[in-house]
């Protein structure tokens, strides 16, 4: 019988809680996900998600710089 987790489609990592007041700008969509910058154009670049170790997870659609637009996350 096939184990139920290996037949699970992959999870993205989690980021546990709490975060530190950067990352939750990065999270917030205010701040590059990659390295922080706030300065523009910043673009959406996806999701992350943050989890509790009881298992909660939330997603934020976070941005990023245009040096690290599609690689980064
Ligand atoms: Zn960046």
């Amino acid at each position: 019988m096939a184990d139920i987790a290996a037949t699970a489609p992959p999870q993205p990592p989690v980021q546990p809680l709490p975060v530190d007041a950067s990352t939750l700008l990065q999270l917030q969509g205010r701040a590059c996900i990659a390295c922080g910058t706030t300065a523009g154009p910043l673009t959406a670049a996806g999701h992350v998600y943050t989890g509790t170790p009881q298992g909660g997870r939330l997603g934020w659609a976070v941005v990023a710089c245009p040096e690290h637009l599609g690689g980064a996350v």
